[in-house]
């Protein structure tokens, strides 16, 4: 079992190291919420008092925070203190421009590094089903799966620095898109009498199926686990989507991607989120579409 340190306890770090905890880890943790690290210390965590504190003398570090910036500032901050041998996790989302300059604060100081996003959301955080998407020296991806194991199921090897994150916002590009279009298709069948139910049966073993339509249908009552079923309460907040959404775009520019799709949902949820509509579940942009 490894001693781990595991910076930001907020909505997916809490439950992941957590998670850690339970699988026999020795997890020192730190967040700048005292309330998270209160919540933390229940689940068995040791709360340090600082990220330095938390990073001493660790066999692997985690990070889990809002973006790009923060994950660089606190690496900036722990890295010239950590064990020679620590590996470095950063499971946050972020820019891959920003994930690339961690893998070189950690190349610098001779540690090994790897970027590693998750899929799945605050329930695959605290159930563990998470998909994690690794970038990094095939040995750090290697060394990182014992511990990625205890917090997800699947853990995809992507390629070289940055690219777990390159392929989590291609991914929730994806993802955006494929719900604005299924959600669409309701409110077409809406103004053509065609129910709910007829639509989703028919789409969902046809050439229209998706994981938006099948997992996380924006209409109620054809999915246990929409979102949809409880008022569009998160599950995975507009606000999350927008920024993946962003990453996305921002990445298709500096590589000279051509993503069209990509900025029509970008522009949607934007619209979505300055209604008002930031904190609900991004399936919720189907009464955007109704003219709601
Ligand atoms: P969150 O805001 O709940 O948690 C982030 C935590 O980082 C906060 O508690 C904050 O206090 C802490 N923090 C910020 N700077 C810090 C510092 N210097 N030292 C210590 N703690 C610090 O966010 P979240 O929902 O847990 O998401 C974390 C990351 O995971 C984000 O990059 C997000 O995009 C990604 N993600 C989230 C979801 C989701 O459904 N919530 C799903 C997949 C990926």
């Amino acid at each position: 079992m490894a001693r781990v340190g595991f910076i930001g306890l907020g909505n997916m770090g809490g439950p992941m190291a957590a998670n850690l905890v339970k699988a026999g880890h020795e997890v020192a943790g730190f967040d700048l919420v005292p309330f998270l690290c209160d919540e933390a210390r229940k689940a068995g965590t040791h709360v340090a008092d600082s990220a330095r504190e938390a990073a001493k003398g660790r066999d692997v570090i985690i990070t889990m925070l809002p973006a790009g910036a923060h994950v660089l500032s606190c690496w900036q901050d722990i890295v010239p203190h950590v064990a020679p041998h620590t590996l470095m996790i950063d499971c946050s989302t972020i820019d891959v421009e920003s994930a690339r300059a961690a893998h070189d604060l950690a190349a610098k100081a001779g540690l090994a590094s790897v970027d590693a996003p998750v899929s799945g959301g605050t329930g695959g955080a605290k159930a563990a089903p998470l998909t994690f998407m690794c970038g990094g020296a095939p040995e750090a991806v290697t060394r990182s799966m014992p511990v990625l194991e205890n917090m997800g199921r699947k853990i995809v090897n992507c390629g070289l620095a940055g690219s777990g994150q390159a392929a989590k916002i291609c991914n929730n590009m994806i993802l955006g898109a494929t719900m604005i279009a299924t959600a669409e298709a309701f409110v077409l069948a809406e103004t053509l009498g065609l129910s709910h139910r007829a639509l989703f049966d028919a789409a969902s073993t046809s050439s229209g199926q998706s994981w938006s339509l099948t997992s996380y249908c924006p209409v109620p009552d054809l999915v246990p686990t929409s979102p949809a079923n409880n008022d569009y309460k998160p599950g995975f907040a507009a606000a999350l989507m927008l920024k993946d959404l962003k990453l996305a775009q921002q990445a298709a520019q500096a590589s000279g991607a051509t993503t069209p799709m990509g900025a029509v949902a970008l522009q949607l949820f934007q619209l979505f989120a300055a209604n008002g509509h930031a904190g609900e579940d991004f399936s919720g942009i189907i009464t955007m579409l109704r003219g709601q």
